[in-house]
């Protein structure tokens, strides 16, 4: 496994692999590796003859504040890469990343708002562009992505398509705890009685995917039903909740699929966790 810092070396070394007609998955992510992880470079060491995994928190998607609390271990990280079977690792630093004259940004307008409305289309914006970036360095065949983040992976998908980024968006399914409770890097930064807390969003998504099974399309009465139990829980601070069409993530269309998301705050640290139902039976009764 070699460790690569610098984004132009990184580039023509798997160039040079792409030229010997190796193929490349690529999987992005912002470090402290879990089993969510770990599933994603599983998925991509079976089927391509070099892996990549880049570590980078970008700064440019965080708050100055969440940024410095996001853990980080490097070290530990090196070593599951290792254990799994990883080529290359991409760890640049955010100066290789963004020197001084940096000025260029992704953007897709109607997407990026979707959700949960504009309060972070900034952040967004800086995820497109820095996958944007691995994407243009590490030039994948295949990238994979958790559907634990469902907007971020619509938009990347858009952006693929729109951009003609000639790369295959791999989507994995996401790991939870045996208590339920999606498995996340700031996961490790919860008190006990934080996790315990927590433990409201699986119940949440459980009792909005009764009812989205049940044939209920009232979704402003499920949306209700899920801040209500949120708001029951004291330490629990509701950002959003949304059931929307898990495609176009419009609260009023009916597709075949329903995506039903959480996103809370417990003692400050944000967490997310969404399903996708099926609801082509409940659509074709429309
Ligand atoms: P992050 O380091 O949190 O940006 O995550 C890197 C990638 O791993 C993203 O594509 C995430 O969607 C994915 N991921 C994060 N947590 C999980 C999980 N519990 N299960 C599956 N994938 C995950």
């Amino acid at each position: 496994m070699r460790v690569i810092s610098s984004p132009r070396k990184m580039n023509k070394i798997l160039l040079e692999e792409k030229m010997a007609g190796k193929s490349i998955g690529l999987v992005p992510t912002l470090g402290y590796l879990h089993k969510g992880h770990i599933a994603l470079i599983k998925r991509a060491r079976k089927i391509n003859d070099i892996v990549a995994v880049s570590i980078f928190l970008n700064p440019k998607q965080f708050s100055a504040k969440a940024f410095r609390k996001y853990p980080k271990a490097p070290k530990q990280d090196l070593n599951i890469c290792k254990a799994e079977g990883v080529d290359y690792v991409f760890m640049p630093n955010a100066g290789s990343m963004y020197p001084e004259s940096f000025d260029s940004s992704v953007e897709v307008p109607q997407l990026i708002g979707k959700l949960n409305g504009n309060s972070i289309r900034w952040h967004y914006r800086a995820v497109l562009t820095v996958v944007a970036k691995l994407f243009n360095i590490i030039q994948p065949n295949r990238a994979y992505f958790g559907k634990k983040d469902p907007h971020q992976l619509a938009l990347i998908k858009r952006m693929v398509l729109d951009l003609n980024f000639p790369i295959k968006i791999i989507s994995v399914p996401t790991k939870r705890a045996k208590d339920g409770l999606a498995l996340s890097s700031r996961n490790s930064l919860l008190t006990p009685e934080e996790r315990e807390a927590a433990l409201v969003i699986p119940k949440v998504i459980k009792a909005a995917e009764i009812k989205v099974k049940g044939g209920s399309t009232d979704r402003k009465a499920i949306t209700k039903t899920m801040t209500k139990m949120i708001d029951g829980v004291s330490s629990v601070k509701l950002d959003f909740v949304a059931v929307v069409d898990a495609d176009s993530l419009d609260a009023d269309r009916f597709g075949d699929d329903t995506l039903i998301y959480v996103s809370v705050f417990v003692g400050g640290k944000k967490l997310t966790d969404n399903r996708v139902v099926n609801s082509s039976r409940q659509s074709r009764n429309k």
